[in-house]
């Protein structure tokens, strides 16, 4: 099976991968898991960074009109009434009579119909089968705020009433005067963000797809009003290059825009970057027209000018936005589905991550042929070289076919084997995850060939 023929069953390998070898665990697991909640291990934080590492290079390190920001998870709570989260932030909960479970009304059969009817004030659910139990006793929807509510300060009454940030957007939005006049940009120019937001999913699931604390990498692009729809296409055309460049087939990606009822309540054009799960077609990124929407909002509610000088014009406006917004979670889920591939070889099944080598959460395994203590001394000297260059691991344990299968599960693009030879010759093998094509080469130059390999 190679990674394009990706079959239903992907999912439950992937994530049976992913905890055997120390990608993604439950939260709290010892407890019992802490509902949509995921811990990533030793290797799932390697890969997830080198995610947003890649994701900050692309949209901040090598543009010029984009810069970072990092803002506060817990802000101002005006901030969520003038972005209207507390108002529209929600979904439609059905709850069956007979056997209790819950659902988003979108997620029903026949969802998109029912939602539309419920905008219309005529959506009937005595009709609609429970797709739990089967009974037709599904209860009238009620609104759910997905927002967490906590209290900042010893008092817990209203004053002190705070939100755990659902989206990182907001945080650019009231810093726009601040990165403007501090970096001296002028249109158009970009703030990008990575940092944690928090949603309390009804039905979360499909493993780190949807959490409840999840992390986002938001851009959001500051443009005149009428430059807004050029921008909307070229960073379509960016972020579709940036996946191209991960090594996401583009057989496994595509752009959906969004119907005008389908629409969040502040965006004019909305076009989602779907990548084809085991389980469907599903969002990992949106990319927005949001207008002015936000930055007005908020000049209401906090009374101050959020307005744009343009010097050459001497006309003050308020800035359309262009937002590009992915998860580095589900991100990081689509890159180990892409990857995922089984190959049959002479001792059964090859599992290999074919993962891009910039993402893997090792660049370089060393491996003494053999446990013995003529070669750990030599391979460890080659172990200690290579540190300061490349995220590395040492595995010595077992036979070294079996120690190849290991690295090439997670995903580990090089090897490099010391032998007995090694040991008179000072050269070491060098042998590659995907072609398993192997070359020696002397240990003085085992550095610069790795990096040739690696592309570093
Ligand atoms: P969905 O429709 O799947 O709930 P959304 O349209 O609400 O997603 P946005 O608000 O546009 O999502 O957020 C931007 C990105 O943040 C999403 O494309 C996704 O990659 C990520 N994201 C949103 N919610 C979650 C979640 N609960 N868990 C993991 N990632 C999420």
């Amino acid at each position: 099976m190679t990674s394009l023929e990706m079959s239903a069953d992907v999912a439950d390998k992937v994530a049976s991968l992913a905890k055997r070898r120390g990608f993604v665990f439950p939260s709290s697991e010892i407890y019992g898991g802490a509902g949509a909640t995921w811990d990533y291990g030793p290797l799932g934080v390697e890969l997830k960074n080198n995610v947003k590492r890649a994701w900050w290079r692309a949209m901040v390190q090598l543009r010029e009109d984009v810069v970072g920001l990092d803002a506060a998870i817990l802000m101002h709570p005006r901030v969520w009434e003038a972005s209207g989260h507390v108002e529209n932030f929600i979904d439609l909960l059905v709850e069956c009579a007979s056997c209790k479970k819950r659902f988003r009304i979108d997620e029903l059969p026949g969802g998109d119909a029912l939602m539309d009817a419920w905008r219309d004030g005529t959506a009937d659910l005595t009709t609609v089968a429970c797709p739990s139990c089967g009974t037709k006793k599904l209860g009238a929807p009620r609104r759910f705020n997905l927002m967490f509510k906590t209290f900042v300060g010893p008092v817990e009454d209203t004053a002190s009433v705070a939100w755990l940030r659902p989206e990182t957007a907001q945080g650019i939005f009231v810093n726009f005067e601040n990165v403007q006049q501090s970096s001296r940009r002028k249109l158009p120019f970009g703030i990008a963000q990575v940092g944690k937001s928090f949603r309390n999913e009804i039905t979360p699931g499909n493993f780190i797809f949807r959490s409840r604390e999840f992390e986002q990498m938001e851009m959001q692009y500051f443009t005149r009003p009428a430059d807004a729809p050029r921008h909307f296409d070229e960073w379509l055309a960016v972020r579709r290059r940036w996946y191209a460049d991960l090594g996401i087939p583009d057989e496994l990606l595509r752009f959906r825009e969004h119907a005008e009822n389908e629409r969040a309540h502040y965006a004019a054009k909305a076009i989602d970057v779907e990548f084809r799960f085991p389980f469907g077609w599903k969002e990992l990124e949106g990319v927005h027209n949001r207008t002015d929407f936000d930055l007005k909002r908020h000049m209401e509610f906090s009374g101050k000018d959020l307005r744009y000088f343009d010097e050459p014009s001497g006309e003050k406006f308020i800035p359309y936005v262009v937002e590009t917004a992915v998860g580095p979670d589900r991100t990081t889920y689509a890159l180990l589905c892409a990857a995922y591939a089984e190959e049959p070889d002479k001792e059964g099944i090859r599992v290999v991550l074919r993962l891009h080598r910039d993402l893997a959460p090792y660049k370089v395994a060393v491996l003494p042929l053999s446990k013995n203590e003529r070669l750990t001394p030599l391979a460890r000297e080659v172990h200690g070289a290579l540190r300061p260059h490349f995220m590395t691991t040492y595995d010595e344990t077992q036979a070294i076919g079996r120690r190849y299968r290991r690295q090439d599960e997670i995903g580990t693009p090089l090897c490099v084997t010391v032998d007995f030879d090694s040991l008179e010759d000072r050269q070491v093998t060098i042998r590659d995850r995907d072609s398993m094509a192997q070359v020696r080469v002397p240990i003085a130059e085992l550095v610069p060939a790795l990096k040739e390999r690696l592309g570093a």
